[in-house]
Parts: C-alpha cells; sequence; structure tokens
C-alpha cells in the first residue's frame, strides 16, 4: 500500500513541498501508526520549510495531526489500540496520509471532539495554557497585549484570557482582523504602530503587565515600550523575522522580564502534555472555546496553503486533509 506525503529536500520557498508517493513507514518499538484524518498547519511549518529552524533533509513538514490508531508498537508506553482516535504532536511530520507518532505525544480525541477540531485545537491551543500558565503566569485584572491577535494562536489566546479576567489589548493588521478579536474577547484593538499610545493610555500612563508577541523583530520595541515597570515581553514567535538579541538599553530602566519560550521545550514529560490536553478538552467542552477554521485543504495543496498563510490573508486555523 501506499503513502502519498509532502516533502522537502531542500530549504526555500513553498515551491520546494513536493507531493509525493512512499512506503508506509514500519511500526517499531514505543511508536503508533496512524492513518492521518487532518494536519495542522502550524508557522513553525514556514520557518522549517525555510530553514530557519534546520531540519534534517528531505524532511516531511508538520508538527500535528489527527486520525485513527492502525498499528501500535511492541513497547509501546501508553495504552492505545488499534481504532482509537487519536491527536498527536510530532517532530518528524504530519503532512502525509500515514505518519508514525511517538505516544508520549499522542492523545485519545474525547466524544464530542471531531478529529478536525482535534487537528485545529492541540498545538495551538496548549502552546496558549503553556504561555498564560508558565511563560506569564496571568491574573484577572491584568492588562495585556496580544499581537497578531485575529492568528490560530492569536484568537485563542483572547478567548481564554478574557475567560481568565484579563484585559486584551489587541493588535492585527486590518480592521476586519481586529473586529474578529474583539469578537473573540480582545477588550482593545489597535494596529501595531498604535499599541504603545494604546496601553499607555488605558492603562493611566502606566503600561501593560505583559506582551504576548509572535511577530518578532518589526514589533519587539513597540512591545517593551507598551509595558509598566517590572512587565513581561514573552516573545514566543517570528512572523517577522527573528530578533537576534534584546538591547539591554531597552529593558533596563523599567526592570523588564523577557521570555523566550517554545512549547516542545515546556513538554518535558509526558505527564505535562497530557494535563495540557485534558485542561483543552475541558475549555473547549466546558467553556465553548471556539476553534476558527479558516479553510481545509488537500494534501496535496500544501504549497498553496503555505502561500495563502504567508500572504497574511488568513485568520485563525488552517488545515490540510490527508485522506480525502
Ligand atoms: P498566525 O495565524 O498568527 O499567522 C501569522 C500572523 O502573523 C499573520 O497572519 C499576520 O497577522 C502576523 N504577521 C505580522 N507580521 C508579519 C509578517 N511580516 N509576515 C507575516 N505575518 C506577519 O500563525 P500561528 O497562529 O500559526 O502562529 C502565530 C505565531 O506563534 C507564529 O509566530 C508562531 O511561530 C508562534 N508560535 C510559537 C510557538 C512556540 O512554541 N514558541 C508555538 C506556536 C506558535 P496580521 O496580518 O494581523 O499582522
Amino acid at each position: 500500500m501506499s503513502n502519498y506525503l509532502v516533502e522537502f529536500s531542500k530549504y526555500g520557498p513553498s515551491s520546494v513541498l513536493q507531493y509525493v508517493k512512499r512506503e508506509i513507514p514500519k511500526v517499531d518499538g514505543d511508536m503508533l501508526l496512524v492513518k492521518d484524518a487532518y494536519a495542522g498547519i502550524n508557522y513553525i511549518d514556514t520557518y522549517c520549510r525555510t530553514g530557519l529552524y534546520p531540519v534534517p533533509l528531505p524532511s516531511v513538514p508538520g508538527k500535528e495531526g489527527s486520525g485513527i490508531v492502525t498499528e501500535v508498537g511492541p513497547t509501546c508506553s501508553k495504552n492505545f489500540k488499534v481504532g482509537d482516535r487519536v491527536v498527536y504532536l510530532t517532530m518528524s511530520g504530519s503532512y502525509g496520509q500515514y505518519n508514525l507518532v511517538p505516544p508520549v505525544l499522542a492523545a485519545k480525541v474525547p466524544e464530542g471532539i471531531s478529529l478536525k477540531v482535534a487537528a485545529a485545537s492541540l498545538l495551538q491551543g496548549i502552546t496558549v495554557l503553556a504561555l498564560i500558565e508558565q511563560a506569564y503566569p496571568v491574573q484577572s485584572g491584568d492588562y495585556v497585549i496580544v499581537h497578531a491577535a485575529a492568528g490560530g494562536v492569536g484568537l485563542l489566546l483572547c478567548q481564554m484570557l478574557k475567560r481568565r479576567g484579563v484585559h486584551v489589548i489587541a493588535t492585527a493588521s486590518s480592521p476586519e482582523k481586529r473586529s474578529l478579536a474583539l469578537q473573540n474577547g480582545a477588550e482593545f484593538s489597535c494596529s501595531y504602530q498604535e499599541v504603545v499610545d494604546l496601553s499607555l493610555q488605558i492603562t493611566g500612563g502606566k503600561g501593560a503587565h505583559a506582551s504576548f508577541d509572535s511577530v518578532g523583530k518589526d514589533t519587539m520595541k513597540a512591545s517593551i515600550s507598551s509595558l509598566r515597570n517590572g512587565g513581561t515581553f514573552v516573545t514566543f514567535g517570528n512572523a517577522s523575522g527573528i530578533i537576534e538579541s534584546v538591547p539591554f538599553n531597552l529593558i533596563t530602566s523599567k526592570c523588564i522580564k523577557v521570555v523566550r519560550p517554545t512549547l516542545f521545550g515546556y513538554l518535558d514529560s509526558g505527564e505535562t502534555f497530557d494535563r495540557y490536553t485534558s485542561k483543552l478538552w475541558d475549555e473547549i467542552i466546558k467553556h465553548k472555546l471556539n476553534i476558527a477554521i479558516h479553510h481545509t485543504w488537500k494534501l496535496e495543496e500544501a504549497k498553496e496553503a503555505h502561500d495563502k498563510f504567508q500572504s497574511r490573508a488568513t485568520t485563525g486555523k488552517l488545515l490540510l486533509s490527508c485522506n480525502e
């Protein structure tokens, strides 16, 4: 049986993504074989494709997927069986019909949550939980900036912060995107250029408690200038380019804390993954977290999906359907 997947064998623009036929991988040891329903697209997939984050070549893009377990390795460390509906994170690619998955970063999808919603929510949802519980543990009443607030991570941040009593100041590039952020829990919104003035104005000149900044290079200075004394700059992405360093003269006078988190860095143990995943299911089932799916492309359309993503024309989550 064949396995169609997306692969790149050199770094570059979306045209390096090739739709190819391969063997179904052999299951061994502590692994699962999953027939994917959906692969989630994340901005990190573009960093890997361009070589900003180096990966072994050739490489299959994708850090998350959902589907049905078709084989369980002989020393599988978690209680999975053939036929289970699962969602997973992986470092070895999810843009394929069949993927080998480490069980430590896989979870059963509860009844009431579709495989589509599971793939659309896992990576971004538990990233948000790690950001607001570990990178900067938010408190009710805080004023917090969310950059790129209409994106996949951004819309989840707005909702989960609002539920915790946080005043969200959202930035995005267009009025339509800002309006979406407001509908998803942001209290204030503005363009990237206006965020320093707005943050100071609504906090009586003090500034925000924290800035969750995934835009990177273009927003670093504005993020820091928008913070109060002792505020926290959480820089967790590079949509506009990488931050090579944060100059001390920008952070010293206000005693700013700088945190540079990565989701996989926080998932040091399977327990953390399981804890955040079960919290995510609660957010979706009990607290009605809205998982906004922008569009689902076919696997062979991964190039178009990446182009659309990088053109800034999307909001919410992007998916690939893997076995249509
Ligand atoms: P988004 O849906 O948020 O898409 C990225 C958005 O960034 C764009 O829509 C755009 O929104 C904004 N943006 C600002 N400047 C630029 C630019 N120069 N070029 C392109 N886009 C720009 O993507 P995701 O939700 O997948 O990810 C959001 C961010 O979170 C990414 O930076 C990603 O790397 C980071 N992330 C980090 C994780 C971690 O572990 N550290 C885990 C998950 C995500 P607008 O048009 O409104 O400006």
